[in-house]
């Protein structure tokens, strides 16, 4: 049964063919999803009469509880070059809004955007929301290190683009009461995680789930979780891989211990 509400897609980075990604590791590389495959994506969407959105319009549709025209808001993730080079493009040939989350400390780097990237994506009228300043998990951090991460990574965001800047999105999807209340004080007005679930026009906008669409994510998959539809199979998913770590992380270490005892 399909779940009432708008579904929030997060994506990271964009693969283009021949092109280095911006880290290398198996845990990055599934949440890297081929550009063709977004293009697939983007047009099946559109095929389907749905429109993608910035985080900031679908507040204002949940806020008068919703039109009928379905859609999805796009989101991305950590300020990839491929935001401008890849996600952008197709998304302006839909006529869809987006909004990109960026983390202060990898603008300039290699594969991410420079500030001139930056303002040009935020220039062509796409949404720029905040990743935090340093891509800390907050969970961890001290009032010092969340006002640093949120508080000062905002300001010095709208800085670089002569804008507000009123989304926040959580490094790792890792959040708790502390960080609603510091973004909320900073005067973020949405503050998104990585729960798997869609958003209801009631929705707690501090704490907003978001779907990530990853590599392995085929496109009945896409479909399903744009419906809203089958998302238990994905929280169930997610929950046994948690639980399959936590199994082989225990058995390794009985093994080991047998031996030693040996
Ligand atoms: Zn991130």
């Amino acid at each position: 049964m399909a779940q009432r509400g708008i579904a929030f897609l997060m994506y990271h980075e964009l693969e283009i063919p021949g092109r280095p990604l911006c880290q290398f590791d198996a845990g990055y590389s599934r949440y890297v999803v081929r550009n063709a495959d977004f293009r697939s994506q983007m047009r099946w969407l559109q095929q389907t009469g749905r429109r993608g959105m910035s985080v900031g319009e679908a507040l204002a549709i949940m806020a008068t509880n919703g039109e009928e025209r379905p859609g999805v808001v796009v989101t991305f993730d950590d300020g990839c070059e491929s935001d401008l080079i890849s996600a952008a493009p197709t998304l302006r040939e839909a006529s869809y809004n987006a909004t990109f989350y960026v983390t202060i400390a990898f603008l300039g780097q290699r594969g991410y955007m420079n500030l001139a990237q930056l303002s040009e994506l935020s220039a062509l009228g796409f949404e720029i929301g905040c990743h935090s300043m340093t891509h800390a998990y907050l969970t961890d951090l001290d009032e010092r290190g969340l006002a640093r991460e949120i508080v000062g990574a905002k300001a010095q965001l709208e800085d670089i683009l002569g804008k507000p800047v009123e989304h926040f999105s959580c490094p790792g999807g890792r959040w708790d009461a502390r960080v609603t209340q510091v973004a909320r004080t900073a005067g973020f007005r949405s503050v998104v995680n990585s729960r798997v679930q869609v958003n209801p026009p009631t929705a707690d906008t501090f704490a907003l789930g978001r779907i990530a669409v990853l590599r392995q994510t085929a496109l009945p998959a896409f479909q399903e979780i744009c419906r809203g539809e089958g998302l238990w199979k994905i929280q169930l998913r997610d929950r046994a891989r948690d639980a399959a770590k936590q199994i082989l992380g225990n058995s390794l270490y009985d093994r080991s211990r047998a031996l030693l005892l040996r």
